[in-house]
């Protein structure tokens, strides 16, 4: 069963009829060897072409991961990290002052943040006490004004991945666009939702090279979407969005996946045992299970052991004061010796 939805009846119609900016590079095609239609500077000291605009639609990024995602380059967006595309989002959905979006917190706090930026109501439905969707209070929630839902999955900050059974139900159900953020699917068991695209017009699904890909420096989120959403963010976005410099680098990771998946097989064992670990410190109430290349744990005194960490040099998340984390510190996994160092301090401040 699909949605009867249409979603291009939500995008706000002045983005439908938007003109898009035509840059020089856009108007030209063909072979050329003397540019002098973008006022640059013709000099290539370092024949990086860095005196050149960059590539607006970022082909060869987009190949290769069409092949490394599986799907067409057709249904990929790129956005300076994921943060872009979720401020595109709101531009082409929501209407400031009348639109809404339902959030489903303790969750990643980049959607609340970019829905104040856009002056719209940030509706908030908890998660349930096992940090998964309440679908029935989401769909009650939901209004005629409900644009946009949030789904992030794997959870930040809580690790788990939401219900499968539940976001179908949601895609199903909510006349608005389902956002899934995939940022940990690198580190899950469970499936990107990548491959029901074709089954959901009102799917966008967030990706990122910041995470598991070890590239945050360089900004690069995916989103990906029906080809007609692709091609009104592409019309959205500012021309030349991703740099460059980014392009370059992010190209030539991309073609060392084998060292990608060495380091995420790393990071999960490391996950595992750093999992066991923290079982036996004194004071750990619950080390909850998780997806993700994080662990939330619940400790006595949560903030006192946070900044007893600091004291050691050790940075870690603490989230006592959000809803249904009370006492609770989030812990990225690091390397084996950062890991060890992690328990080492644990366990001397807590005996
Ligand atoms: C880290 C993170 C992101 C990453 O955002 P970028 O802008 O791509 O670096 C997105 N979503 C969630 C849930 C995250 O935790």
């Amino acid at each position: 069963m699909s949605n009867t939805l249409n979603w291009k009846d939500l995008v706000l119609p002045h983005i439908l009829s938007l003109q898009a900016y035509s840059s020089a590079r856009d108007e030209f095609s063909g072979d050329a060897k003397v540019f002098l239609d973008a006022n640059e500077n013709p000099f290539d000291e370092e024949q990086q072409s860095w005196n050149r605009y960059p590539d607006p639609l970022q082909k060869d990024i987009k190949h290769q991961l069409s092949e490394i995602k599986e799907i067409s380059t057709k249904n990929i967006f790129l956005g300076n990290g994921s943060d872009e595309a979720i401020d595109l989002l709101f531009r082409v959905f929501c209407k400031g002052g009348e639109s809404n979006i339902i959030t489903c917190p303790p969750t990643y706090g980049m959607y609340k943040v970019s829905a104040s930026i856009h002056n719209v109501e940030n509706i908030e439905v908890s998660l349930t006490e096992d940090y998964q969707l309440d679908v029935d209070a989401i769909l009650e929630a939901a209004n005629s004004h409900s644009k946009m839902l949030f789904i992030c999955s794997p959870n930040n900050p809580t690790g788990n991945s939401i219900r499968k059974d539940d976001i179908q139900n949601l895609l199903e159900n909510f006349n608005g666009v389902v956002i899934i953020d995939e940022a940990y699917i690198d580190f899950s068991a469970q499936k990107s939702w990548i491959h029901t695209l074709e089954n959901h017009s009102n799917l966008v699904i967030l990706q990122t090279l910041s995470k598991a890909w070890g590239l945050a420096s360089a900004r690069l989120g995916m989103s990906f979407a029906n080809p007609e959403l692709i091609k009104i963010l592409n019309k959205v976005k500012p021309p030349y969005n991703i740099s460059g410099p980014s392009q370059k680098l992010v190209s030539d990771s991309l073609t060392k996946k084998d060292a990608f998946d060495k380091q995420v097989k790393e990071i999960l064992a490391e996950r595992d045992k750093l999992n066991q670990e923290l079982q036996d410190i004194p004071g750990v109430k619950k080390v909850y299970a998780t997806d993700a290349n994080f662990i939330l744990v619940k400790i006595n005194d949560a903030k006192s052991i946070y900044q007893k960490l600091i004291e050691k040099g050790i940075v870690v998340r603490d989230r006592s004061n959000i809803k249904l984390c009370d006492n609770c510190l989030r812990i990225a996994v690091g390397t084996e010796k950062e890991n060890e160092n992690l328990i080492a301090a644990l366990h001397q401040i807590t005996t």
